[in-house]
């Protein structure tokens, strides 16, 4: 007994440190990337600082995604978490999901095929919308990386009690024996690893684990060299009553030119990171650098958005939240926090912020979230 159990524990080891392996691997092949590329664009010619800054932003994108997947699934694995339900269109879902995918397929040299039903545009779920827009993109991106020539192909029906979604490729295709073991947490297919294709292997327990809190059936066909067709069927429950999201609070006499915005961010780098995406947009930028300096700031003179960091030293932008708004109600505020788990954003918006947008912070992100109420 004592022999088996230590025999047990050193495989554990030895998987711990596999997949401690796989993430340092999967964490330095982008950061290879963004440093080297950062080092060369100091003595580039215009162009290729276009290039290089390309290639440094795609592979921080990389990054943000091991990061954001490991996050979710110890997250999924030790928090029971809540469902969101609301009433969303099918299509307009879909078609945002797969935009990105699209022009990656295309660069890949594949076909990107969507084929819906006449009447897809009527075709609604009640049901949590980010977890399956999670576990399509899954979907989505593991047929693209598994692929080389061929097509994917994303298809959308409407069955008796549910919709049913299904993404195809001509792809590599999964062994038969490796039927269950895909679905397991950092378990990378014999496929991926012998053609060095990147990933940490959580994708497919994370879209499983989604599609069981969702009540939803995830299962898949495939026959090696040929492709796989995964399948995910979303229950149709819709609700007895037709549930109505409150419009989001408008600031009708303002547009974006005629801003006075209050950059709330004791890090300097972030801070001057948000002066480069607003300068010239809006008419004026001020910063504080903690929340005290927010209110005494918002005391002395008019701003109409506070860009509001949560973690701040003296006074943090919960409280002074908080206490903004008890005064100034009508005052926007948007969190801008890199604590981004549902029960960080949560305690922003019930401290009184109007919206949230996470870091690293995006600019298509923020200025859509600006938009929203201007
Ligand atoms: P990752 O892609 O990071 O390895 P996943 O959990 O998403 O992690 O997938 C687990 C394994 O399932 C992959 O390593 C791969 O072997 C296999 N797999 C998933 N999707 C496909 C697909 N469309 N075609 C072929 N193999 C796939």
């Amino acid at each position: 007994e004592l022999f088996d159990s230590k025999e047990q524990a050193e495989a554990g080891n030895r998987l711990k440190t596999a997949l401690l392996n796989n993430m340092s691997h999967e964490i330095r092949t982008p950061m290879n990337a963004i440093m080297g590329f950062s080092e060369l664009m100091r003595n580039a010619d215009a162009e290729d600082k276009l290039t290089y800054s390309e290639i440094i932003f795609k592979c921080s994108i990389d990054l943000l995604n091991v990061i954001d997947q490991v996050m979710l699934l110890s997250r999924l694995q030790s928090e029971k978490i809540p469902q969101e339900k609301s009433r969303f269109p099918v299509l307009n879902m879909l078609q945002q999901c797969s935009s990105g995918f699209r022009e990656e397929a295309r660069s890949k040299g594949l076909q990107w095929e969507m084929v819906v039903p006449p009447k897809a545009n009527t075709l609604e779920l009640y049901t949590d919308e980010e977890k399956v827009r999670e576990i399509l993109i899954c979907l989505f991106s593991n047929a693209l990386k598994y692929t080389q020539k061929g097509f994917v192909r994303v298809e959308c029906s409407k069955q008796a009690d549910a919709i049913l979604f299904s993404v195809s490729d001509s792809g590599m295709g999964i062994q038969e024996k490796e039927r269950e073991r895909i679905f397991e947490p950092f378990y990378r297919g014999e496929n991926a690893i012998s053609q060095a294709i990147r990933g940490v292997g959580v994708g497919l327990n994370i879209a499983a684990i989604l599609a069981q809190l969702i009540g939803a059936k995830l299962s898949f066909e495939t026959e090696m060299g040929k492709g796989s067709r995964f399948e995910l069927s979303v229950p149709l429950a819709l609700p007895k009553k037709e549930t109505v999201t409150p419009p989001a609070h408008r600031m009708s006499d303002h547009s974006l030119s005629k801003l006075k915005v209050l950059i709330a961010e004791d890090e300097h780098l972030s801070y001057q990171y948000l002066i480069h995406l607003l300068k010239g947009q809006v008419q004026q930028l001020d910063r504080a650098q903690n929340g005290q300096e927010v209110l005494e700031m918002v005391e002395k003179s008019h701003y109409d958005l506070v860009l509001m960091d949560i973690q701040m030293p003296v006074m943090d932008g919960l409280e002074a939240t908080r206490q903004l708004k008890r005064k100034n109600p009508n005052l926007l505020v948007i969190a801008q926090s890199a604590f981004i788990l549902p029960s960080e954003q949560g305690q922003a918006m019930e401290a009184g912020c109007d919206g949230f947008v996470a870091k690293p912070i995006q600019k298509e992100q923020l200025m859509e979230m600006i938009h929203r109420f201007i």
